[in-house]
Parts: C-alpha cells; structure tokens; sequence
C-alpha cells in the first residue's frame, strides 16, 4: 500500500516543479494512498495541462514542457535531474520562505528516493466554529462524503453536465468542461480531498474543498491518458441553512422530498419542483480553480524502504479529544477506548493483508465508499500495469488517539497509526521494482473511522469485522455498492457499525 504513498511523493514532487516554474502561490501536496505521477515522458505534458486556472495564465506550454523535461530528467537521468530540480526546488523555497505565512518545506534525497519532506508546521486545523453555530447538525465527513461523490461524477459526466445542474453552477460547468474538453472520464480516483477554507461571503457561507486526484480521460482517437489534477472547489450556501442527513448527502438526493433521480437542467427536482440550485437547501459548487493538471503516462516506482517523512512529527491530538471521548463513552456505551484500538490495529492487518493479496472483496466490508473506490482504482491500475504490490512483516508500534467529533449525525474517530513493514512491489518474472523485500519501511498514518450517532450497540467485538453488522451473516455476499447479500442492508455507510472512512499521510493531517 506504501508504494501508492511513493507515488504520492512523487506527485509531489512534480507539483513542487509546476510550483517552481509557474510560481503559483499553492504549493501542492497529495495525501491519502490515490494519486501519482509517473515518469519518463519527453515533452508531452502541454496538452491539456493547466487549463482553466487563472494562475497559470502567465507561464502557459512553456513552463508545461519546462516541468516535463525536468521530470524526464530526474527519472530517466537522475545524475542531472535531481541536483537540478534541488536547485529549483530550493530557489521557489527561498521564495516561498519570502512569503508570509508558508509553512516551509525542503527538498531531500534520501534512500535513492526524492521526497519532498514534510512542513516544518503542520497545517492549521480548520475552524468552523461560525458554521457550527449557525447549523449545529453540520457534518464535515457527511459534506465530505458529498463533495466527494460530486466530484466523482462530475467528472465521469462532464460530456452531459445538465444533469448535475442541482450541484454546479453554470461557471463551475463551464470550468468543468473546459478542462476535460471533448473528452469522457473513464475512471476518477480521489486521492486527497481536503477542507481548507471557511468564509462567509455576504449572503454566502463559503467551504473551499482541495482535491489531488488522479482521472483518465479518452480523446476522439481512442487513446487514453491520465492525468494527476489539483483542484479547488468552492461550496457555497445560502447563510442560515441547516445540514441534511445523510441518504440525501451520501446520495446527492433532492433536499426537499428525497427524490434521488436526476434533476432539470434548470436545477429543479423533477418530483417537487423544488429549486435546488439556489443554495437555500443543500450545497452547490460555485467556482472551480484547476490547479495543475499533469499527464502521467505510466507507473514509476522508486526503490528502497526506510523511514518516510512526516513519522517523527509528533501527534498534536485536538483540544477537545479528552472532552469528546468521554461524551462518545456516556453515548454509545460499546465504545471503550482499548477495544476501539484493538478494532483499529485488525483493520489495519486486515486492510494490509488484502491489498497485499489484490483482495478488493475483502477490503469491501471495511471501507466507505469513497475510500474502497480509491483502493479498488489502485489495484487495478496495478493488475493493468502486471504488477504487485506486496507487504510483509506487517508491525504497528503504537494507536495514538487524535481527534473524535460528534456532530448531529456521525460520529468520527481518528487515530494515528505508527507501523512498519517490508513493502514492495515486483513484476511478473519476481522482480522487485518498487520498495524492498529486506529493508522495512516506517510510517504513520492518519485512520478515520465513522458511525452513526444512531448506531445501536453492537458490544466490544475483537478484531476486524467477520459478519454483517444487521444481520449477522458471513460477509462473503457484499456487493461492489456495499450491501449485504443477505439483508440487504448498505453496510458501509457506518449506520451500523465503525467503517473506516478516510486514511491520510502524517504530514497532510490537519487535526
Ligand atoms: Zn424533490
Ligand atoms: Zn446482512
């Protein structure tokens, strides 16, 4: 699974280069096992890259196929490419530093692998303290789960984006379509999808969402590329409005009656008539920023384990951890802080296991939606690629507690996982190509769990899940939708029992 996170650096990186050539104030970094970029590609980079975002106005193809020979350089002639892109890296770091406000970041090489290392400061942590005040029931893994899933088909539709007209306004459309042209999406991962902004705008209550996602898109030809995308999407809502619950949030459903059908072109449901556009019920996006777009021809993998960056930062759990753990003990009386980690640690080997083993079915009763998507893309790219990516020796050295919030409907727990592993990846003769078999890496990450506040007590059960939630069944029938072939109950959604929801690397953790 680490070598997703390899890749992540590596987008990173490259971001650090569209970052160094463009000079755009976002310095980005990806987060949370999906994106990567790959290797060698002499010069093809400029179609399609950078379109739609205002701040790429002024370095347009040039700078593009400046970044792709820089990539090309460091991959393929790593003897000139890294002490190049060092210097560049460390020129836009100097006038980044220049900067009120950057965190600060370094370049280094180490382990024949280039990271970009992690901030000197952590991201601040979001305050929503105004929003909560005016909508007590707001969910950020519930809007999380929204905005995801907008994404995601926003995308995949962008051919025939009427439909979505509940959702987008006609400038995020049109900022839509221009970035992908005439082409259709065949596949989106989310890689990391963060809250990184809160205002209230007048009338407006604003909330900035950044993607790092990777998409494939498939041109009039037939030819298919993918490509590594940031994004800023802007929500916004009409001050004053309350949450919804989750079936219309998980489901993008009318705010008024529930309809889960498509609505009209102008934005009302076709069942009630109801405006949904408007703002005044339910979130719309109102403005998309592309970031950067980049072509990635192919899976680079990177040899070597180690320590990855970020793991030595120390964990800094939120001010009301202690406060909203004793509230979640007085409320769901199953929860108890030593078996929840028991529960993370066997969903951690679990999880290990069945990535290892290319097991989707088995990853399937453990995740959301959104993460099982980004997982099942990931398996598949490598079978497309005749690769494996294999782990053994699987060691968590410690479950810290970082964050739990309670909101109107979920409740969600994040720890921080402290492990190490040998983690490679190798082709079809056997050969490692990526990691190592000999020497370990050592990482932590950042796991999400969610449930219902609703959820009954299901008791202390050790270990991973081995049945359905509902009905107690062997979880050998869940569909590709997350529903129990015997009960059909949707399991994944946490409305029984803990599911995780999200992972994100240590240094993209905001707390
Ligand atoms: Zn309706
Ligand atoms: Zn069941």
């Amino acid at each position: 699974m680490s070598a997703a996170r390899r890749w992540l650096r590596r987008t990173a990186l490259v971001a650090a280069l569209g970052v160094a050539l463009t000079t755009t104030p976002a310095f980005a970094r990806a987060g949370g096992g999906g994106t990567y970029s790959g290797g060698s590609h002499g010069g093809g980079s400029s179609g399609g890259s950078h379109s739609g975002g205002g701040s790429f106005s002024s370095g347009g193809g040039g700078s593009s196929d400046g970044g792709a020979l820089l990539v090309w350089l460091v991959f393929e002639q790593p003897a000139i490419g890294i002490p190049l892109l060092i210097l560049i890296a460390g020129i836009t770091i100097y006038q980044k530093s220049q900067q009120a406000g950057y965190s600060g970041r370094s370049v280094s090489r180490s382990e024949g692998n280039v990271y970009v290392e992690a901030p000197l400061r952590r991201p601040t942590a979001l305050r929503l303290d105004a929003l909560v005040a005016s909508d007590p029931d707001f969910s950020v893994p519930l809007f999380m789960d929204m905005a995801r899933l907008v994404y995601t088909r926003t995308q995949e539709e962008s051919q025939d984006l009427a439909r979505l007209a509940a959702w987008l306004s006609t400038g995020a459309r049109t900022a839509v379509e221009r970035a992908n042209g005439q082409e259709q999406v065949s596949s989106v991962c989310i890689g990391s999808s963060q809250l990184t902004r809160f205002q209230t705008l007048g009338e407006w209550d604003r909330l900035v969402v950044r993607y790092e996602t990777n998409l494939c898109r498939t041109n009039k030809a037939g030819k298919t590329l993918q490509y590594a995308r940031v994004e800023e999407w802007s929500f916004g809502r009409k001050v004053g409005a309350t949450s919804l619950g989750p079936e219309r949030m998980q489901e993008l459903r009318c705010p008024n009656c529930g309809n889960p059908s498509e609505t009209r072109a102008n934005g009302t449901c076709t069942r009630c008539d109801t405006v949904i556009n408007d703002g005044r019920l339910q979130w719309i996006v109102r403005e998309i920023e592309i970031v950067s777009s980049e072509i990635v021809p192919r899976m680079a993998m990177s040899l070597g384990g180690g320590v990855e960056p970020g793991t030595q930062m120390p964990t800094q759990p939120d001010v009301d951890l202690g406060v909203n753990l004793r509230k979640l003990s007085a409320m769901q009386t199953d929860f108890a802080v030593t078996s929840f980690r028991d529960r993370v640690m066997a969903t951690f080997v679990k999880v290990q296991a069945a990535w290892s083993a290319g097991r989707k079915e088995d990853l399937r009763p453990l995740e959301s939606d959104f993460l099982y998507q980004q997982h099942r893309y990931w398996l598949e790219r490598y079978a497309a690629e005749g690769v494996r990516n294999l782990s053994s020796g699987v060691k968590i050295r410690t479950v810290d507690f970082a964050k739990v919030t309670i909101d109107g409907y979920v409740v969600a727990v994040t720890v921080r996982i402290f492990a190490s592993m040998y983690d490679w990846t190798e082709d079809r003769t056997g050969q490692v190509v990526g990691g190592s078999k000999t020497e370990a890496r050592v990482f932590s990450e950042y796991w999400t769990f969610v449930r219902s506040v609703r959820a009954r007590p299901v008791g202390t059960v050790p270990g991973a899940p081995q049945s359905c939630p509902s009905c107690g069944a062997g979880l050998d029938r869940v569909s590709e939708a997350g529903v129990c072939g015997y009960c059909e109950a949707k399991i994944t959604s946490g409305t029984f029992d803990w599911i995780l929801n999200d992972i994100q690397q240590d240094e993209a953790w905001r707390g």
